[in-house]
Formats: C-alpha cells, structure tokens, sequence
C-alpha cells in the first residue's frame, strides 16, 4: 500500500512541474516533443539526420538524456545548436524536474523546435510528462515487432511511431503489418512513419510532419 501511494505523489508532483514547463514551452511557441525509444533504436542518429536537414528553416534545441555518458550530446554539439546533456546516474527516465533543472540554459525566444531525447528505455519514460507537446516512440526493425503490444502504454500516450532501420528488412522476419496494426489497436490517432536513418529512405515525411507541428505551435494564440 504504502509503495503504491509514495508512487502516486511522486506523479503529482512530476505533473505540476511538467505543466510549468510546458507554460514556458508555450508562452514562447516553441514546439517540443519528447523522444523515447528502446537503447538502440537510433533516437540520436534521427536527431542528427533532422537537425543536418532542419537548421537551416527552423532553430532547433536539444536535451540529452543519458544514464552516464556525454555521447549523444558530443555528437549533437558538432552541429552547432544548443544542447544539454542530463546524466541521471543511474535512473531510467528523464523527469520533468530533471527537465526544468535545464531550461536555464536555452533561449527559448530563439527555439522553434526543442527535442527532449529521453533515456533509452520502452517502461518508466511512460509515466512521466516533462512538458512535452507530442510523444514520439521509436522502434526499430532488429528489436522485433512485438513493443507495441509488450509496452502498450507508451503508445497509447504516443502522438507519433517511427519504423526505423527498415533497410534492415530483408534480413529479418519483421512483420511491419502487425506492428502497425498491433500500434493503432492501442491508439487509432497515432501517426506512423517508415524511415531509415542510415540511408535517409522514409525521412521526408517525418520532416514534413515535424514542419507542420512548428507552423501550428507558431500560429497558436
Ligand atoms: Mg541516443
Ligand atoms: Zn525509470
């Protein structure tokens, strides 16, 4: 009993600074997304193939979530954009505090676009808003293509599933018809995008998607 209701307050109060940090995202129109996926998946390589197409029509900004390293954010320091990396040390989500613990750092008058990459993991990340506009889960084909039904609440919160890797189609038994059919029995509103990060194939309409998303957040009242 006790566990389930320390739990419970610790939402709370994750949802209230979550909200304050979506007030700061909002007041300054700035579009966020929080990105999660499985390690591996290639939320990283996504940010650096969007942001190489992007920086030149939109500003983009960047928090990397990592349990110990500094290498996603080396990685998106070479373009040039701001980035902050949080270490959790150990703890398998980014929380909106953690979140807000940053927000220092950014011009946010200056940032049409601003990606939260989460720590690698299809579990905890679910249950904890950081502010975000939109959820964005990626899966990729070497993981298999049964997440959507092993971590259904990740989906259901999700606004958009990137099929990544699909280069990798041939050589394995993945079945993009069930993942995508297994998806939309969770969430019937989710946008789903088939790409390849390695060869660019499927990008197009993700950046398309994304561009949208930022014209809409800019012509909010
Ligand atoms: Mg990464
Ligand atoms: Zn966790």
């Amino acid at each position: 009993m006790a566990k389930v209701k320390v739990f419970t307050n610790i939402l709370k109060a994750n949802d209230s600074i979550a909200q304050k940090n979506r007030d700061i995202f909002n007041k300054n129109k700035v579009y966020t997304i929080n990105l999660m996926s499985s390690p591996g998946s290639g939320k990283t390589s996504l940010l650096e193939r969007t942001i190489d197409s992007l920086k030149n029509e939109l500003k983009i900004a960047v928090i990397e979530g990592d349990l110990q390293t500094t290498n996603d954010a080396e990685r998106i320091e070479k373009y040039n954009i701001p980035v902050t990396q949080i270490n959790t040390d150990g703890a398998c989500h980014l929380d909106a505090n953690m979140v807000d613990g940053v927000l220092g750092n950014y011009n946010f008058k200056e940032t049409d676009l601003f990606v939260i990459e989460n720590v690698g993991n299809l579990v905890c990340p679910a249950g904890f808003d950081l502010g975000e506009d939109d959820r964005v889960v990626m899966v990729s084909i070497p993981e298999g293509d049964d997440k959507p039904i092993k971590y259904p609440v990740m989906f259901r919160k999700a606004s958009v599933v990137l099929i990544n890797k699909i280069d990798l189609l041939a050589y394995t038994n993945f079945n993009m018809d069930k993942v995508k059919k297994d998806a939309l029995n969770i969430n019937p509103n989710l946008e789903i995008f088939e790409i390849s990060c390695q060869t660019g194939e499927g990008l197009d309409n993700w950046f398309d998607w994304l561009r949208e998303q930022v014209r809409k957040k800019r012509d909010e009242k």
